[in-house]
This record gives structure tokens, sequence and C-alpha cells, in this order.
């Protein structure tokens, strides 16, 4: 049931005036239910409780940890229908987005479940004394990687699950050991509160403290400003815009104890059709890239909204494929009202840039908040004399970008801001000659595909989903996969640290028998 009550640790709280609806974009009316926005001070006692929270939550073992983050899984599926139901209203996404997006965001969940049970995440690393060396002994030094403290995460509209509430970056810092405290995302924030209901009860059955995590209302950006600013909170993730991702960030350094920013942003993701494969497969990859342009409505932050040739006949021949192709497609529904205006106001504002054509957009009677989607595309000089091309329009949108040649290729690659992804479309030996422009690709961007298309993040320990700024803040780190636990922790040393007062994962005998680095060598091996 939904309440609008904020989470405050276990406890439901309104103290507020301030109340807020989610809006169903395909039926265009508000919901029902009426979201409190949280106060001041249940912004305080929420980072009180983290903070109380996080003296005995560091200390909690790898199998309590992954026993509290398997129960919030198991919670989530309980929610059954009603968590479906709810996603939907507030998102006009179908039910087996839904769906899809609830299996990732368990898969997430019972992989760092299954990381920190095992333990060897935290790279111990054992570096034993030698009390004779010459001319100074050298100590007992032993590192491993601790929880950062209490957490602020921030989700995005597009992602209701898998980046929200008890999503990548939830689930890396509870895996971590810090206690979380979301700004729910005000266009579902009944998606948010049915997740957290799951998150409290998970961890009342699996005696966490309270205070490990929290559930705050916000329709406005004040609470997510006080919450970066609070002097309690040691993190922040992010998820969404550049100009908010870039606010907090700033806000964060500005602080009197600056803060870590993990803001991952929007992404215009190049994609580079080479000659002989846009020759060979025009229709083809005209097709996969109208479907690949407006997936689920074009609200991916992989969304591919840069497709860059070399000018000639089959790269004209492959705009006008890719027109007819994406005209075809039936428009659907964006995620709110104001998503769809920032569409429109993004599109027009490209679309007013001199130089840039438009080769297509729907333009039958579209309903409500229904999206339509758009080809554009300019000159290769344009694009690159003009910084305003290079801003993502984040809706069923794309540019086809017809370079001169190669050198110019190239040159437009090295300019781009950073990006999530880049995509190369080359026939069997065809990237032997363009090696600058790969070299030039891999230093825009954190990914970088072969023959297929952006959108589709696979969870996995190798994924990289971050890359140079702005596509993220840190290009250091990824949001998505198992390594995303690093953004929460800093390494620690234990110098001379009697045997019995360090923790198992550093004592002599490996109690827990995880892989360590030790003396310079990967081993399980114990300490003699
Ligand atoms: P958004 O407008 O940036 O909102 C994200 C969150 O930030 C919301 O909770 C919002 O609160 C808050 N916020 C906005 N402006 C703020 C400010 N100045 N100060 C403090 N907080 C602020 O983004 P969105 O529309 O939800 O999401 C779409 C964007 O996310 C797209 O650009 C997409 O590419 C990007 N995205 C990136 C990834 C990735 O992994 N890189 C994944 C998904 C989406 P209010 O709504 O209350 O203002």
């Amino acid at each position: 049931m939904i309440t609008g009550k904020n989470y405050i640790g276990i406890h439901l709280s309104s103290e507020g005036k301030t109340t807020y609806k989610t809006f169903n974009p395909k039926l265009n009316i508000e919901n029902e239910y009426v979201f409190y926005e949280a106060t001041s001070l249940e912004i305080d006692e929420a980072v009180h409780l983290a903070t109380n929270a996080y003296a005995s939550f560091k200390n909690c073992t790898g199998q309590q940890k992954a026993l509290f983050l398997n129960t919030i899984a198991a919670e989530i599926l309980a929610l059954d229908e009603a968590l479906i139901q709810v996603y939907c209203s507030e998102t006009g996404l179908p039910e087996g987005r839904a769906r899809g997006e609830r299996g990732r965001t368990i898969g997430q969940l019972r992989s760092f479940a299954e990381l920190v049970s095992e333990g060897s995440w935290v790279e111990a690393t054992i570096d034993t004394a030698d009390r004779e060396r010459q001319p100074i002994p050298k100590p007992d030094v032993r590192k491993m990687n601790i929880p950062l403290g209490p957490v602020a995460v921030f989700g995005a509209s597009n992602f209701p699950l898998a980046y929200s509430t008890a999503g990548g970056d939830t689930a890396a810092a509870l895996a971590a050991g810090c206690p979380v405290i979301v700004k729910s995302h005000p266009m579902h924030a009944g998606t948010g509160e049915l997740v957290s209901s799951a998150i409290i009860k998970a961890a009342i059955k699996t005696n966490m403290p309270n205070g490990v995590f929290s559930n705050l209302n916000s329709s406005g950006i004040e609470v997510g400003i006080q919450l970066v600013k609070h002097p309690g909170i040691k993190a922040v993730g992010f998820t969404g815009s550049i100009t908010a991702g870039r606010a907090l960030f700033d806000l964060a350094a500005s602080r009197e104890e600056p803060i870590p920013v993990f803001a991952e942003m929007g992404s215009i993701n190049p994609v580079i059709i080479l000659p002989e494969a846009l020759k060979k497969r025009t229709k083809n990859l005209a097709k996969t890239y109208a479907g690949s342009v407006t997936l689920g409505t074009g609200q991916f932050c992989t969304n591919p909204g840069l497709i860059l040739g070399i000018k000639g006949q089959e790269l004209s021949d492959f705009i006008k494929s890719l027109a007819e192709e994406i005209s075809e497609i039936e428009p659907s529904c964006m995620l709110h009202p104001n998503i769809v205006g920032a569409y429109e106001n993004n599109k027009a504002m490209v679309l007013s840039q001199p130089d840039l054509k438009l080769v297509t957009e729907y333009s039958s009677e579209v309903n409500s908040n229904y999206a339509r989607q758009a080809i554009t595309t300019v000159e290769g000089k344009s694009f690159l004399e003009n910084t305003t091309l290079h801003q993502e329009v984040f809706g069923p949108f794309s540019m086809v970008v017809q370079c001169e040649d190669k050198n110019q290729l190239e040159t437009i690659i090295s300019n781009l801001e950073g990006q999530l992804t880049g995509t190369i479309i080359a026939e069997n030996n065809e990237l032997d000659r363009y090696s600058e422009v790969v070299t030039a690709l891999q230093n825009r961007v954190g990914r970088i595909i072969y023959n297929g298309v952006p959108t589709g993040v696979e969870v996995c320990p190798a994924m990289v989903h971050g890359g140079p700024y702005p596509a993220s803040t840190d290009s250091r780190f990824t949001a998505v996969g198992i390594h995303s636990i690093k953004r929460w922790v800093r390494p620690f040393s234990y110098q001379d640290w009697p045997d019995k007062l360090l923790p198992d994962e550093l004592k002599n005998a490996n109690p827990l028998s995880i892989a360590r680095l030790l003396n310079g060598n990967q081993t399980k091996d114990k300490v003699k």
C-alpha cells in the first residue's frame, strides 16, 4: 500500500505540509496517491540514523550483508503485480519493460550478495615485516577497502527500478557497508515507496540497524541539495542529466568537507559507420538503427544520438532508408509531460541551428505525451563548429553527421565531449585502415562496441558504464557491475597491528579464505 510518507529508517513520517502527486502519461491524468515532501527535520533525522547505523553496519560480515541484499531481492519480488502496476502507471512504459527491469534489479542485488559473501572484493593486501632490514626495519602493513559512510542516492526518471531506489548505486553502497538515503525521483515516487518498503522489511528481517536505509520524497531540488550539503553524508550517487549532476558535483566540492559525487549523466553515444559496411548493409543498418533510436521512446542514456559516416551516395542512401524505417515505427509514450516538453524544446533548439537539416519527423497526430521521432543531418564542418549540436536530445532523436573524409571524422571524434559508449560498424579488415579513428574514439568513451548497437547494458563484471566527463564525473569507475562497489570504499592500512585486533580479512590465518595479495603474490594462503 502506498502511503506517500517518507521512510526515516523504519518509521513512516509525514511532517511536511507540501504534497505532490505522480502522473500517468498514458492516461494523461494525475495518479491518486499524495506524497509528502520531506522536511529539513526529516532529512536531519534520516542522516542522524544513517550515521548511527554506519557504526555497526560497516562491521557486518559479508554473509550478513548478503542475506540482507538477497532478502531485499525477495521482498521486491513479493511486491508482485502491485509493483508492476504502479511502475506502469507512473512511467507509461509497458509491462514487459517493468518486468525486465525488475529482473535486472533483482539480478544486481544478488550479484552483490554473491560478491560480499565470497569476500575477496576488499582487495586485502599484506606486506609482512622485515625487522632485520637495514638501515630501517620494514614494518608489517596490511590494507583493505572499508566503507565511506552514509551515501545519498539520486535515481533517474528512465529507470525507476534498476537505477533508482534499490538500483545499482544502492545495491553497491549497501554491499560495501554504507547506509543509503535515497532522494526519491518525483516522477515515480509510488514505485520508490513500494521498493523502499521492501528494503525496510528486509532490513528488519535480517536485523540490520535502523537507519541503514531511508527514502525521502521530494518534488523539487531542495531536499537533494540539503542532503548533499549535510555533513553526515560522505558520498553521492547520481544518475540523470548533465545539468543536475554537475550542480550536485559543484555543491559537494564546495562543502567544508568536499565529498565524492559519482554522477552518471547524459550521452549522445557516437556510432561510426565505415564506408564498406555502409555500402553492403545500408538497409539492414537503417532498420537496426531506427529500432535502436526509438527503443524505450529514445529514453536511454545509451541512445544513439549521433551517427557519423563519410559523405557520398552510400551515406545519402542510408539517411533516406533510416528516415523511411523510423517513420514506420509507431510513436510511443514518454515518461512524463515534462520529459515530452524537454524533448520538444531541445529538438526545436537543435533544429533552429544553421545548416542542420530535418530529414524526417513523425508528422501524423500523436496522443498526449507521445513523442514524435526525428532524424536530422548536418555537414561535418558545421557540427565541429557548433557545440549546441553535440548536446543530448533525450528522446527518439538522432543526427547523422556527413564527414568530408577520414581526417575530418577523426577530428570530430577527438573534439567530442566524453561519452558512455562509442560504436563502430565495419566490414572485416576495414577497421585496420581506421586505427586513428578507433584511438580517437577510445579517448572519448567508456565502452566501445563493434558491429552492434549501444542500447542495452549487460550487467556483468567486465561492463564499464561510465566514461570521460560529462558522461560521468569520474571516469575511473563504472556504475554497472560488481566493480561499481569501489565507488563507496576507501583503502585503509593497518601498520604493525596485533593480529587478534585485525579484521578477519587481514588476519594471519585468513579465516574467511579470501584471495589476498601476500608479499606480492595472489594467494589464499595463511601468513606464516
Ligand atoms: P534529472 O532531471 O537530472 O533528474 C535526476 C534527479 O536529480 C532528480 O531526482 C532531480 O530531482 C534531481 N535534480 C535535478 N536537478 C537538480 C539540481 N539542480 N540540484 C539537485 N538535484 C537536482 O534527470 P532525469 O530526467 O530524471 O533523467 C534523464 C537523464 O538521465 C538523461 O539525460 C539520461 O541520459 C540520463 N541517464 C543517465 C544514465 C547513466 O547511467 N549515465 C542512466 C539513465 C539516465 P527533481 O526531479 O526533484 O528536480
